[in-house]
């Protein structure tokens, strides 16, 4: 039985006269979702718990970095570990030559890579570098596309941008914004005539080979085969955002599912085990730009430090092991499979989508393949459905433009809950 939430509302506003909209990134606020957010005191596996003793199955997995469930034991036994020699040195340590390699072992495009802090920070230093590498300045993003907050990536982004209302933000100067190019997700052709006028100025296409950031939509066949090639023939980098789908669209990121081989790929998420890790990583002879060994500048006081490298290390190996990532795979198909099936039981509309261990339910009747079709869900009906299904124990992200994420600590028993709720909800709105 829900609780209600009124010690989270208290915590809330006593947070709202500190932290700027009481939290410290915008999502967590729940504005879209005409609620106050459940305030949390602790995880455990698939569950989270709430300061007003409510108990959810968790959807959000801290967005996406906890594909082995909250404190999963073999992390927390390597953190417990780790805390015994120290928390960072700001010097070199084998834990990241170990997590580099392991890292190049399942990401197939990469043959270096550099770690950061964040998914930002990976971005950011991918288009930097580059930049550097191709001597050109101008970049081409798609619509409702997230790449973190860099001034110049900014623009026309998803996820709580969206959200928010708010796609491009106050704050970005001109001069920046002009050297961004968008286009729509998916269009090839808008992208190869961007191509045709602007094309030796391009520097890279960066892009989510599986978007998460307006919900979750998959490239159409040929779309990421024609970036490859228009970027290939202009001397443009091509580089994958996969922050989100590194580790989750499959084991071994988008680029494992569609056969791809950008130059660049943006990690951060799950390479962090729940702590804060970002990395990018490519070819050789453009990492090698970056300094000490090349003039392209980047660094970071805690870069590699030895906590987050070991949580990384450790959810990395447990989610290699041989059919750890199918089993993780699998509960997410069995989810899809149960909320279709409910759907269709009560009569509702919805459009389904999902790869590998990441999937989103639009209240749309058209297929979802981009930011217009993304936005034609109705959002009334995902306010009400997200509602309902928070009351019934199920703890989704408070927006229609994410995506959802399963674990490995999910149950049979979590899913058929979580499909029962969503019955429960879709006959409401339906
Ligand atoms: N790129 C993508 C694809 C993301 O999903 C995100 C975060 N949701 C980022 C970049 C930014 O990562 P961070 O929030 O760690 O800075």
């Amino acid at each position: 039985m829900f609780k209600g939430l009124s010690k989270s509302e208290k915590l809330f506003e006593e947070a709202k006269q500190y932290i700027p909209g009481g939290v410290n990134s915008p999502v967590r606020a729940y504005s879209s979702v005409g609620m106050n957010p459940p305030f949390i005191v602790r995880g455990d596996g698939s569950k989270l718990y709430d300061e007003d003793g409510n108990v959810y199955i968790d959807y959000v997995q801290s967005w996406g970095p906890l594909i082995l469930g909250h404190r999963h034991p073999q992390v927390v036994e390597a953190l417990q570990e780790c805390l015994e020699i120290g928390t960072s040195f700001g010097a070199p340590t084998a834990l990241e030559t170990e997590l580099a390699k392991l890292t190049i072992d399942l990401i197939p495009s990469m043959e270096m890579v550099r770690m950061v802090n964040s998914g930002t920070e990976a971005t950011m230093s991918a288009l930097r570098l580059a930049r550097g590498y191709t001597e050109r300045d101008k970049i081409v993003k798609f619509k409702g596309n997230y790449h973190g907050h860099a001034d110049h990536l900014l623009i026309d982004a998803g996820s709580g941008a969206l959200t928010l209302g708010v796609p491009t933000s106050p704050g970005v100067p001109q001069s920046i914004a002009q050297n961004t190019i968008t286009a729509p997700y998916n269009d090839l052709d808008t992208v190869k005539k961007i191509f045709e006028m602007e094309g030796k100025n391009i520097a890279a296409v960066i892009l989510e080979p599986v978007a998460g950031n307006m919900g979750c939509i998959p490239p159409r066949p040929g779309f990421l085969e024609g970036l490859r090639e228009v970027t290939s023939q202009y001397g443009s980098l091509l580089i994958f955002d996969e922050v989100m789908s590194g580790f989750r669209a499959g084991l071994h990121g988008a680029q494992g599912v569609y056969n791809i081989d950008p130059d660049l790929t943006c990690l951060g998420k799950v390479i962090g085990g729940g702590l804060p890790v970002g990395a990018y990583g490519g070819k050789k002879k453009i990492m090698e730009q970056i300094a000490p060994a090349g003039p392209v500048y980047q660094a970071g006081t805690l870069s590699g430090n030895p906590l987050a490298m070991t949580a990384g290390l450790a959810t990395l190996k447990v989610l290699s092991a041989p059919g750890v990532f199918a089993e993780i795979e699998n509960k997410a198909a069995k989810l899809s499979e149960g909320l279709q099936q409910a759907a269709k039981e009560t009569g509702l509309t919805a459009a389904f989508n999902r790869v590998g261990t990441m999937q989103s339910v639009f209240f749309t009747s058209k297929e979802v393949v981009d930011f217009d079709t993304a936005s034609s869900s109705d959002l009334d009906k995902f306010t009400k459905f997200f509602q309902i299904m928070l009351k019934e124990g199920i703890y989704l992200a408070p927006s229609q433009y994410e995506a959802g994420f399963m674990s490995i600590a999910h149950t049979d028993e979590d899913i058929e809950k979580t499909v029962a709720a969503a019955k429960k909800a879709f006959s409401e709105i339906a």
